[in-house]
């Protein structure tokens, strides 16, 4: 068995199916072997990785709090399909839709679910729904259906056909309405207790440089109390921060460095309050670092500033460096979805927010030049245009054990 641990929607210049490869390669290597794959379900699910691959699982959940209950049912049926217990034949949709899709809310909570009815029939071994990587421009980016059956390629096309539909049906309901800036601070400013507020398109994890200003500028423009953001990705001014010291005050240019998408640069006098030289934080079970890091406050807002490019995942990102969240009203965390998994335990009111930058949630806009346009949310029934999508069937010929 080969069993691989991959995102799958590495890009490089000139290669857009980067895994797809890495998996042909090692089936060139091994033709007989079992080869299993546990993707992230931001992949591009290419046709290369699933004839190449005997199971390719993704992640249900984003936030990704599945990761090891995914490489767990990977093995479980890679295994059976070595031993020849187990055949399986898989069936995939593309959807003809791109988009985001956490799954802690509805309508994505309830197609989570009914992915996990699909596995429960008879028959079906796995069920994935890939979402996609939006922001990547190759030819087979997109929201895909995967499903595998014990040697039953009915069954399979059949359960891949309905989760589609399922999905397809939602797709209105499944467009990202979060609100912008302006409504999410009015917003937080009338609610009782803490609020913690997604920066939805500065989210490094997804390509952005993490050091944009949109959201700072507005706190500092409206003399936000109590209020904590970060991490801002900066290190000119954490070796700026860190050569003053702890106590030092000093004018510093922060962020907006790194082009368009991150607005203009935000010029602030503070206070450094706390450094720390290997900052880190958890990340769905390991410890991920944040480089070197420090904490400035202005006015009344304290500011996570740090040399190693990451989203937020954990309130330890912000406590790690001494700031002390009890008694916040407002925490804004350059993540997408990832943050909700722990910051829904400390807050009493948290959403994600449609800020301006790298991420766009506007997927109608995103200048493409390799896929076709027929794609929700650029056409609104993309399969009354070109037909309702056919399941395509992989079926590999396996040598009995
Ligand atoms: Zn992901």
């Amino acid at each position: 068995m080969i069993l691989l641990a991959l995102h799958g929607a590495m890009v490089a210049d000139g290669y857009d199916d980067c895994e797809g490869d890495l998996i042909a390669h090692a089936r060139a290597i091994a033709p007989c072997a079992v080869i299993g794959v546990e993707l992230d379900l931001h992949c591009h699910l290419t046709d290369v990785m699933v004839r190449e691959a005997d199971v390719v699982i993704a992640f249900k959940e984003y936030p990704h709090i599945d990761m090891a209950e995914r490489a767990n049912e990977l093995f479980h049926i890679c295994r059976r399909t070595a031993l020849g217990e187990v055949n399986p034949v898989a069936a995939l949709v593309d959807t003809h839709m791109i988009g985001a899709y956490p799954t802690f809310d509805l309508p994505m909570s309830g197609i989570v679910a009914a992915l996990r009815a699909a596995e429960a029939r008879p028959s079906i071994l796995t069920a994935t729904i890939a979402h996609g990587f939006a922001w990547a421009d190759v030819a087979e980016v997109g929201t895909k259906v995967l499903v595998y059956a014990d040697a039953d390629v009915q069954s399979a096309m059949r359960e891949a056909a309905t989760l589609a539909k399922r999905i397809y049906d939602s797709r209105e309901e499944l467009l990202p309405r979060y609100p912008d800036i302006a409504t999410s601070l009015d917003r937080a400013i009338a609610l009782p207790g803490l609020v913690v507020l997604g920066d939805f398109a500065d989210n490094p994890g997804g390509g952005a440089a993490g050091d944009s200003t949109y959201f700072l500028r507005a706190l500092v423009a409206r003399g936000a109390q109590d209020t904590v953001i970060g991490c801002m990705w900066d290190p000119m001014v954490v070796e700026l921060c860190t050569e003053a010291g702890v106590g030092a005050t000093l004018d510093i240019r922060l962020g907006g460095k790194c082009g368009s998408t991150s607005g203009e640069p935000i010029d602030l006098r503070v206070q450094v309050m706390g450094l720390r030289e290997h900052h880190d934080q958890a990340c769905f079970g390991y410890r991920q670092t944040l480089g070197s890091a420090v904490w400035i406050r202005s006015q009344t807002i304290d500011i996570a500033v740090c040399s190693a490019r990451s989203q937020v995942f954990d309130p330890d990102a912000f406590s790690g460096l001494g700031i002390a969240l009890q008694g916040k009203r407002l925490i804004v965390v350059k993540s997408s979805a990832h943050y909700q998994a722990r910051f829904s335990e400390i807050a009493d009111h948290l959403w994600h927010v449609r800020s301006p930058g790298a991420m766009s949630l506007d997927f109608a806009a995103i200048p493409y030049s390799k896929r076709d346009a027929q794609y929700f949310p650029r056409v609104q029934d993309p399969w009354a245009l070109r037909g309702q999508p056919e399941p395509r069937t992989f079926v590999r010929q396996r040598a009995s054990v």
